[in-house]
């Protein structure tokens, strides 16, 4: 049973193109259910804040006594809405990365000799609203589905009627490519990234954020042993000065991929230890610098706050969110309250090894703009790869969607 089994069985009950074909000069706009339905996503998303650490915070916003921590949830939930819409890069030091797509293209599949139209028929409907339920059962946010419904409505109405025995190959090729899209923007390459800021400025700082148990401390060993194999010396700071055994835990790992650790005693100035790394590594000429952050502290505001203060201190190159997988939607609204307050650059997406379900890939990078980079696939120090969003909805989907359909000399 794959991902999407359930819209399959709706969409292949499509088996005569005219239960979803119109004349072509009708008026093809969306039926007015769809804005309705966004507008109730908004509202749901503006108080819509999960809370992974102390109960006592959330009544704090809900009673508006953080102000400033609504407002930057309202402003990241509005901005995200409108930088979604563009997949440009807004900081020159990230390497983008060529796509290296699916290439699935409806155009090539479409019946141009045809009169008739797709037309938002209630069969149409009734696949789309199967759709939507499917992909938010997988831990997809509301409003990513609603990006991905309303990509795909684009591309689907008003285009010309497929042949029969081609309906699910068109729709099948809209979804992937709406989903695609999805996890491509800002999408940008680590390694090349890290290099060119080296080759600028000498010194690399990457800064961990995310909340406790995701992944952080194993996935700056992670990174560290990725660079150390292509000739780097790395530092990592232990600045997660809070959490019991944190600083062990990254000492051991330094130890055994072979980094320099630069620490103090638990319940350190976590900044002045991120500075201390920063400063060492200038000094002994090491080019990496990662800097494990805190990701529980006595309620969220306290954590925002350290963590601002490690950013302004040490002004790291890049910060990456570290998100796991198996949170699911969890994950999804930690990265947008990270984002609101740090500003990532790109995240990290933990226990892919694991059975997580796919959505929160798709979630976070739209709900941030920023794209995931890294994955974390097990616990062994080789266990980091680069994120390629082609592979990763290859797997998710290919239970439900053969993919050889699509290679160029079966469509053309
Ligand atoms: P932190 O609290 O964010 O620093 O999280 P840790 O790095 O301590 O990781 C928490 C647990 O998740 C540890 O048991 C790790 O071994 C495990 N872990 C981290 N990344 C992965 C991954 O990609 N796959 C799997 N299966 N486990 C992981």
């Amino acid at each position: 049973m794959g991902f999407l089994s359930r819209f399959r069985r709706t969409s292949r009950q499509i088996s005569d193109p005219e239960q979803i074909a119109g004349e072509s000069n009708e008026n093809t706009t969306p039926p007015a259910v769809e804005s309705k339905g966004q507008e109730w996503d908004e509202k749901k998303e503006e108080v819509k804040i999960s809370e992974w650490e102390s109960p006592d915070t959330l009544d704090m916003i809900e009673k508006g006594q953080d102000k400033k921590l609504r407002k930057l949830s309202q402003r990241i939930t509005s901005s995200s809405k409108v930088a979604s819409k563009s997949s440009k890069i807004t900081t020159g030091k990230l390497i983008p990365r060529p796509s290296n797509g699916l290439n699935i293209d409806i155009e090539h599949l479409l019946n141009r000799k045809s009169r008739r139209r797709i037309s938002p028929t209630p069969v149409f409907e009734r696949m789309m609203a199967e759709l939507e339920t499917t992909l938010l059962e997988s831990d997809m946010g509301h409003s990513a589905v609603d990006a991905v419904l309303s990509e795909m409505r684009s591309k689907l109405i008003g285009a010309p009627l497929p042949r029969k025995g081609e309906i699910d190959k068109i729709i099948d090729a809209a979804l992937i490519s709406a989903l695609d899209s999805l996890l491509r923007v800002s999408y940008w390459d680590f390694n090349q990234t890290v290099e060119s800021i080296i080759q600028k400025e000498d010194l690399a700082v990457i800064m961990l954020v995310g909340v406790n148990g995701t992944g952080k401390t194993t996935t700056a060993a992670k990174i560290a042993h990725r660079m150390i194999k292509m000739g780097y010396s790395v530092v990592l700071g232990a600045a997660d000065t809070f959490r019991a055994g944190a600083i062990d835990q990254l000492s051991d790992h330094a130890q055994k991929v072979g980094a320099r650790v630069v620490k103090s005693q638990r319940g350190g100035d976590s900044a002045a230890i991120a500075r201390d790394a920063v400063d060492s590594a200038k000094a002994k000429g090491d080019e990496i610098v990662i800097i494990d952050t805190a990701g529980r502290m006595q309620n969220k505001t306290n954590l925002m706050q350290e963590l601002k203060k490690v950013h302004r201190v040490v002004s790291p190159h890049l910060v990456l969110f570290v998100g796991d997988a198996l949170a699911g939607n969890d994950a999804v609204e930690q990265a947008r309250i990270f984002q609101s307050f740090l500003n990532f650059d790109g995240a990290v997406l933990s226990k892919l090894d694991t059975d997580a379900r796919g959505g929160a890939a798709l979630s976070i990078a739209h709900s941030t703009n920023r794209p995931i980079v890294l994955a974390g696939i097990g616990q062994d120090y080789d266990d980091l790869t680069d994120f390629e969003p082609s592979g990763f909805l290859t797997d998710l989907l290919s239970d439900d969607i053969d993919f050889s359909r699509f290679r160029p000399e079966d469509g053309d």
